[in-house]
């Protein structure tokens, strides 16, 4: 299967044992290999169970990981030739441990810090080597320690954090993934002691540990609840040839000898998958590891294209907000801009015009992303505008409705339905007019709910007018009534005859007729409701009633009632038959002239004390109020005690009083005879 990739002569050179066959899981198209289970199977493993362990290796290019590898497990990893310098096919491998149920990863590749476009792959390839390992060899030479980008750390950072993001939750039996970091000092001359140089590569995976961005959850999250840190070092390989293989044998006993206290495959860093298991676990990893877009490196041109876009985004914003700015404080203080939506769409033109001219020779996709942005942004900038011009529009619109109406109602005769169409059509055409000259195309805007509300404030605007309008107009009739009631009444009151309240209540029933159909006809044009107009109606009868018995009351005071019963008395007894005032003479009967003339407008009393007309069919009833239904007036309205003008008690007080006045003329008839007899 290896077939179609280059592979150094050492490799060609070892015994093709298939204990020794090592495999591509990743291949340079970033696949996941589907022959993992069956390669797992000729190595013997699949029934292993548990019983294997794992192992991996991170480092730079070119520092000897694959020698390092081949050396501790017996594997046959690709190691560079130093004299044909010959590029290896990139890609993650697996070689089994030579006697050993290990399966040792290696990593090929190009030094991603130097050849931008295979970052992406030592990224996923570094997590891919954690998350799936037990342990992890970090490997590096002496002099890259403390240098930050020259030890990897940049890198490492990365790959804890989203590893952190990714695998950090306990797994499911309730453990934290362990996973032991050992690191591998290479080419360590020693005039640095390794506990000094442990110290600094412990200090600096704090420091990373503690400048990464963790999920929430994982907030306090330490270091140490996920990885141990352990270190070996390694002299010069080529100097220290002969120390170099001893050390590393020594090293190598690390991943044999389970007795050893510092033994590396500790239960804890096991994964707990069975071995037949690992090749769709790991598969698993991988997918995970190439959907996560946290690792998704944006190219060289990509960045170029952030860069330049947000650039030219920002001038472009700049100059819009600078067009903008001066018609935010006007809308603020609810003035409504003409022509505002023109100048939006303009501004909004010229940003986007702007952006594109510039912006669009970048990556498309990072032209596209960055257009939307500020597309986003120009449209959160203008719709407060939009908004603020919707709203004082409504409150100038509502103005001109009423003042149109106001205006409408100035004169008489007037048609107040006409007048509220009138005034409603000019004030939503205004409305509509405005809001849509305000709209910019490529909006969701909408100015239906503005719209909404305003209709529902001129319908009650004109309700309230309507109401205050009949009001108005009740108060006239009512006015107009008394003035054309008030002659027919006292001339009727002053003639004291039978029929005296026939005549008061045929004009009271004339002038009530007139003034409901004045009514009615004024309605017509108020749109008011039959029920309005049965209670306006009700209210008129009960107010022409009351202004009645107002007219009748004064013309029935105790001043003026006693006149009247004084002319008349005066007309019966000074006049004669002819209307001549009378000279009386001792032989005239003054006792019995006197008393006819008295007892007559005595009489007259009990007329006037009570409505009643002598023709049954000009009797007038209201409907009684009591103040426990429902009805607008507070006060109880009887109306049969409307009827009574004078009490008994009233009547037996006007009579006497009467008395007394006629009582005088007597007298003065009297003397008048003495003195005309004196003569
Ligand atoms: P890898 O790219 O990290 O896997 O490195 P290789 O194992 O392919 O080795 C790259 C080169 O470094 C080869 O020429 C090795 O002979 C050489 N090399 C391997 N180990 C050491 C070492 O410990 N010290 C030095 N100086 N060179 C080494
Ligand atoms: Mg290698």
């Amino acid at each position: 299967m290896n077939g179609n990739h280059v592979n150094g002569d050492a490799t060609r050179t070892l015994p093709k044992e298939l204990n020794h066959e090592r495999i591509q899981i990743i291949n340079d198209e970033k696949q996941f290999t589907p022959e993992l289970t069956d390669q797992i199977d000729r190595w013997g493993l699949q029934h292993a169970g548990f019983d294997y362990d794992i192992v991996a290796v991170f480092g730079s290019q070119s520092t000897g990981k694959s020698t390092l590898l081949n050396r501790l497990f017996g594997t046959n990893f690709d190691v560079m030739d130093e004299t044909r310098r010959q590029q290896t096919t990139k890609g993650i491998w697996v070689c089994k441990g030579k006697g050993m149920n290990v399966m040792v990863m290696d990593v090929e590749g190009t030094d991603g810090r130097e050849r931008g476009e295979d970052q992406d792959f030592e990224r996923k390839s570094a997590l891919f080597s954690l998350a799936s390992s037990e342990v992890l060899l970090v490997n590096l030479w002496e002099h890259q320690i403390g240098l930050y980008q020259g030890a990897n750390m940049g890198l490492l950072k990365t790959v804890f954090e989203v590893n952190l993001g990714l695998f950090g939750k306990k797994t499911a039996d309730g453990r934290n993934q362990r996973t032991l970091l050992l690191f591998v000092i290479r080419d360590h001359i020693g005039t640095t002691p390794l506990a000094n140089l442990q110290a600094t590569l412990t200090a600096d995976m704090q420091k990373i540990w503690e400048s990464l961005s963790k999920p929430p959850e994982l907030q306090d999250r330490q270091l140490s609840d996920y990885f141990d840190l352990s270190f070996a070092a390694l002299p010069h390989k080529v100097l220290e040839a002969q120390k170099f293989e001893s050390e590393v044998l020594e090293l190598r006993k690390r991943f044999v000898d389970k007795s050893r206290e510092d033994y590396v495959f500790k239960p804890a860093y096991h994964k707990r998958i069975p071995a037949d298991g690992v090749a769709f676990y790991m598969e698993g990893i991988w997918e995970q590891v190439q959907s996560n877009k946290d690792l998704d490196l944006p190219t060289q041109q990509e960045l170029l294209a952030q860069f330049r876009c947000d650039e030219i985004s920002s001038a472009a914003l700049s100059e819009f907000n600078e067009q903008a700015k001066p018609q935010r404080k006007p809308i603020e203080v609810g003035k409504v801009v003409e022509g505002l939506g023109g100048m939006m769409r303009n501004w909004r033109t010229a940003a986007l015009a702007r952006y594109d001219r510039d912006a669009s020779r970048y990556h498309q996709g990072v032209y596209k992303r960055k257009r939307a942005d500020l597309v986003g942004v120009l449209d959160s900038t203008l719709s407060p505008l939009f908004l603020g011009q919707l709203k004082n529009l409504h409150k100038a619109s509502l103005v001109t409705f009423k003042d149109e109406m106001h205006q409408g109602m100035r004169g008489e005769g007037y048609n107040f339905a006409d007048i509220v169409s009138a005034a409603r059509q000019r004030c939503e055409k205004r409305f509509v007019d405005g809001a849509k000259e305000a709209l910019v195309e490529g909006t969701d805007w909408s100015y239906e709910e503005e719209y909404e509300l305003l209709q529902q404030e001129i319908r009650s605007v004109a309700n309230q007018c309507r109401k205050d309008e009949t009001k108005k107009m009740v108060n006239a009739i009512e006015r107009n009534f008394k003035k054309q009631i008030a002659e027919p009444v006292e001339l009727a009151l002053n003639k004291p005859e039978h029929d005296m309240w026939d005549k008061v209540l045929t004009a009271f029933r004339e002038n009530l007729a007139k003034a409901e159909s004045s009514y009615l006809a004024k309605a017509k044009s108020f749109d008011c409701t039959d029920e309005e107009n049965e209670t306006a109606l009700t209210s008129l009868r009960k107010r022409a009633w009351l202004a009645l018995r107002a007219k009748v009351d004064e013309q029935t005071s105790d001043t003026a009632f006693l006149t009247k019963l004084r002319t008349h008395f005066e007309e019966h007894f000074r006049y004669d038959e002819n209307n001549v005032p009378r000279v009386w003479r001792p032989a005239d009967d003054i006792d019995g002239a006197f008393k006819k003339a008295r007892d007559q407008t005595l009489e007259l009393v009990p007329i006037y004390a009570r409505i009643h007309p002598v023709d049954p069919s000009l009797e007038f009833t209201l409907p009684s109020e009591t103040s426990d239904s429902f009805s607008e007036a507070a006060d109880d309205f009887d109306f049969p005690a409307t009827l009574v003008i004078f009490t008994e008690t009233k009547i037996l007080d006007l009579m006497a009083r009467f008395r007394r006045d006629a009582d005088a003329y007597y007298v003065e008839a009297k003397r008048s005879t003495v003195s005309s007899v004196a003569q």
